[in-house]
């Protein structure tokens, strides 16, 4: 089968690989779509540790094929996701009291595991979660990472009806955080980004106010609008500048919810922390039920993801494309290409 494989210097080669014989408790998928992701840059790129010879992509969409003799939880012809978050150990903490992302034996598709980016891929079948047959499987693949990770990002502001958040970064993530702050949680939204392009497509999505941070003064003109701060803010961008004003634009008790990654520190004044109460709180993707929520929502056409679909073959460029910033919404990797 075809495979999109991280070599040892940093780029992705499209290979013919055999797939082994899948375990009792696994089922083998027959893939549809896969998403390219951020992280699926920095996987690439060694961030995280070198992965030669590992199968990318863990925004996968596809049918389930052949199942183990122990598997219970899905039926051949199951449509099924392939998620960042494969596998916890089941029982330890975190697995078991909601928080399974924080697993410490956790397994990531498209790093520790071979991912979905492929013709076909294993997957343990209690992790693979079921995507409902009314959402478009091309959409289903951004809320499988993206769409998961924003909802959950939103749940964790615990933002309440009419109050103000304000989303940094309206790519991939962000367009998707918006939409999930205005059309589930109803709340009012600030979207902030140096990107007029992103910001139009924010303003079309139903943003209240937009923001270009490299023309005005984000925390200036924030608190024009809101009077004292927003109440929460999600940030998707990959930029310490945004993290640091996220910190000066949430009102007293708000809170700031990071998911984008840039490899940095932020500066935290101890004073704002202990005075003003604020909370910074990292979000990880999102456990299998947020999924499956997030998945209804989507469903329902609360959110719609941006997706275009491209060949596996174009991956380099397509990083290429992510790196110079040219991205707006997902691309979507089509295996019937
Ligand atoms: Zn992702
Ligand atoms: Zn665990």
């Amino acid at each position: 089968m075809k495979a999109a494989v991280v070599t040892k210097d940093h780029t992705v080669d499209i290979v013919d690989k055999d797939l082994r014989a899948i375990k009792s408790t696994e089922a083998k998928v027959k893939m549809e779509y896969c998403g390219v992701c951020h992280t699926d840059l920095h996987v690439k790129n060694g961030d995280f540790g070198e992965v030669p010879g590992r199968v990318l992509g863990h925004e996968g969409i596809g049918r389930v094929v052949e199942i183990g003799d122990d598997v219970t939880s899905l039926k051949v012809g199951d449509r099924v996701s392939v998620a960042w978050f494969f596998k916890g150990c089941g029982h330890c903490e975190y697995c078991v009291n909601g928080q399974e992302t924080f697993c410490r034996s956790v397994e990531n598709a498209g790093y520790t595991v071979d991912g979905a980016m492929a013709e076909e891929c294993i997957v343990s079948a209690d992790y693979a979660v079921k995507v409902p047959e009314n959402l478009d499987p091309v959409k289903a693949s951004s809320i499988t990472c993206a769409g998961v990770t924003t909802y959950k990002a939103i749940k964790v502001s615990d933002i309440k009806p009419g109050q103000w958040i304000a989303i940094f970064g309206l790519g991939g993530l962000g367009n998707l955080a918006l939409q999930y702050a205005k059309n589930v949680f109803n709340a009012k939204v600030i979207a902030i980004d140096i990107n007029d392009e992103k910001l139009k497509v924010a303003k079309d999505l139903g943003a209240d106010v937009v923001i270009n941070s490299k023309n005005e003064d984000a925390v200036k003109k924030v608190k024009e609008v809101t009077g004292e701060g927003v109440q929460a803010t999600v940030i998707t961008a990959v930029s310490k500048v945004a993290f640091n004003q996220a910190v000066d634009i949430v009102k007293a008790a708000g809170k700031v919810v990071a998911v984008g990654l840039p490899v940095e520190t932020m500066d935290l004044s101890i004073p704002r922390l202990v005075l003003d109460g604020i909370t910074v709180e990292g979000s990880l993707v999102g456990t299998r039920e947020d999924l499956r929520e997030a998945f209804e929502f989507a469903a329902e056409k609360a959110v719609d993801p941006i997706v275009q679909t491209r060949p596996i073959e174009d991956i380099n460029d397509i990083f290429q494309e992510m790196q110079d910033g040219k991205i707006t919404g997902r691309m979507v990797i089509d295996l019937a290409l």
